[in-house]
């Protein structure tokens, strides 16, 4: 395994691989890795030849009141979990290399998918992840791009980006891996104490009591408003409980597939987590 921290040196590490026609898989990640990390990894090395993973806190996806200084960065043990893995290529770039000192003027807005959801209390959010995923997928040039169906939101407007820009790969999502009490893996766990941990759960809970009760056929608003409920009685600041079609357009009541989606804060940390329902009538 080689880790690159500069452009000229990923492209130099790629170079026999794409002069020898290989299928070059990415996974682009902050780092601080896990188990939905590793997952993703894994499903790279299973379709691809050659497995490039991109570790690198974007300054410009995060807010100016959230965690870019304090993100967790673990480089090395990073490292020796990709190793275990099969990841073939680690890309490290620093903010330097990655946006230079020239000012950027461009911008990639994927419209109304990101005003929404997620998008409406972290403002240019989505607009980072468009400018750096396109920055790295052009460094790259993978055959596929591996993101976790956990950023639900972020998948879909990355699918929407590829195919509006006609970027030449395909975007693969894959399901979230959960902790055994059901807690979706995110390297912002690690921010929450010890009773905060033990509550976080619910979330995961509540959404699938949310399945039953729209199983058994309950209305749809009424079954948001439960979780919402649930959340609010057990300590969480609900950012928003929302029920979409798979593709994110707003639905008012459960006759086809949907997808609950949930951002919560618990003290200073934001959650989020997703349960895609499947109809059967
Ligand atoms: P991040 O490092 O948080 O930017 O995440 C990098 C990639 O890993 C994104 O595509 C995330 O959706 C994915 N990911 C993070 N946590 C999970 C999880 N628990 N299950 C599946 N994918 C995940």
């Amino acid at each position: 395994m080689k880790t690159e921290t500069t452009i000229q040196g990923l492209s130099a590490s790629l170079s026999p691989a794409r002069a020898n026609r290989k299928i070059i898989g990415f996974v682009p990640t902050m780092g601080n890795l896990h188990e939905g990390h590793l997952n993703l990894v894994r499903e790279a090395r299973n379709l691809c030849d050659v497995v490039v993973v991109s570790i690198f806190v974007n300054p410009i996806q995060f807010g100016p009141n959230e965690d870019f200084e304090n993100y967790p960065r673990t480089l090395d043990q990073d490292s020796q979990l990709l190793a275990e893995v099969g990841c073939d290529i680690i890309f490290a770039p620093t903010v330097e290399q990655m946006y230079g000192s020239q000012p950027r003027l461009t911008n990639i807005t994927v419209g109304e998918i990101t005003q929404d959801l997620c998008g409406a209390s972290r403002e240019g959010h989505f607009d980072g992840v468009a400018v750096v995923v396109t920055k790295l997928f052009n460094m790259v040039q993978p055959h596929y791009a591996f993101f976790g169906e956990k950023d639900y939101q972020q998948l879909a407007v990355i699918k929407q980006l590829v195919c509006d820009l006609n970027i030449p790969l395909e975007v693969i999502g894959v399901p979230i891996t959960r902790a055994k009490d059901g807690l979706a893996l995110s390297s912002r766990n690690g921010y929450l104490t010890e009773v905060q941990r033990a509550t976080a759960p619910i979330i995961y809970q509540s959404l699938q009591t949310a399945e039953q009760q729209l199983i058994t056929g309950q209305d749809l608003t009424d079954v948001m408003n439960n979780v919402k409920n649930t959340l609010a009685q057990n300590g969480f600041n609900v950012d928003y409980v929302e029920a979409r079609t798979p593709a994110l357009q707003r639905i008012e009541q459960f006759n086809q597939d949907v997808v609950i989606l949930v951002a919560a804060k618990l003290g200073n940390t934001r959650l989020i987590d997703n349960l895609q329902i499947k109809y059967s009538p």
